[in-house]
């Protein structure tokens, strides 16, 4: 697969939205300013995305973009945003309950910071994945800002915070591992 086409389709705020075309649905996951949006559009680039992606933790949304008429990448809303509201909060949960549970999801790609200990949300997020059974890589970003010393005990850690054992260092800043991403998105945009 050789990503040449991404466009934004649409948004979903509740489950009579979710596509049902049986196209492959490849959820990508991060609390806000992880550096979601830059690890997608490093792998994939979409046009307009910064525009329909919005404002951090402001709505939840899952935004498709389809990837040359093969498969989706599903896009959560970041999370943990300080300033979302308890009600904001529950409907996010709820859509998520409902997006897990609704079987359409293929694979995910977990966004978190290589520099820190996943949060409380991050755990919580990666609990969606395994509960359900769903292939998940944790795709640990910004390492350009690891010195070499720090990144086998900071993958350690991830590993065992999240309890996921693919993980995948990654630098939208600089382009690292750029190659794997790319191929672990054509891997599972070829699932049926
Ligand atoms: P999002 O809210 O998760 O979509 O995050 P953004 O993609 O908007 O990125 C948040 C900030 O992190 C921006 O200032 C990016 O330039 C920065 N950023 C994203 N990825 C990297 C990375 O790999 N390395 C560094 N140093 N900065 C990054």
């Amino acid at each position: 697969m050789n990503i040449q086409n991404s466009k934004f389709i649409t948004s979903a705020a509740s489950p009579s939205g979710f596509i049902r075309d049986g196209l492959p649905q490849l959820v990508f996951a991060g609390r806000s300013n992880v550096g979601k949006s830059s690890v997608i559009n490093k792998a994939v680039n979409i046009k307009r995305f910064a525009k329909v992606s919005g404002t951090p933790g402001k709505t939840a949304h899952v935004n498709y973009f389809l990837l040359d008429g093969q498969a989706y990448i599903a896009d959560l809303p970041g999370y943990g945003y300080a300033k979302v509201s308890d009600s904001e909060r529950r409907r996010w949960a709820a859509l998520m309950e409902e997006y897990f549970g609704s079987g359409l999801v293929t694979a995910g790609f977990l966004i978190v910071d290589a520099r820190h200990k996943p949060t409380a949300d991050d755990v919580t997020m990666a609990d969606w994945f395994t509960q359900t059974e769903t292939p998940v890589v944790v795709v640990a970003n910004k390492l350009d800002k690891l010195k070499n010393s720090e990144i086998e005990p900071n993958t350690a850690r991830i590993r065992d915070t999240l309890n996921i054992d693919d993980i995948l260092l990654f630098s939208a800043e600089t382009g690292y591992n750029r190659d794997k991403l790319v191929n672990r998105i054509a891997e599972f945009s070829t699932k049926p």
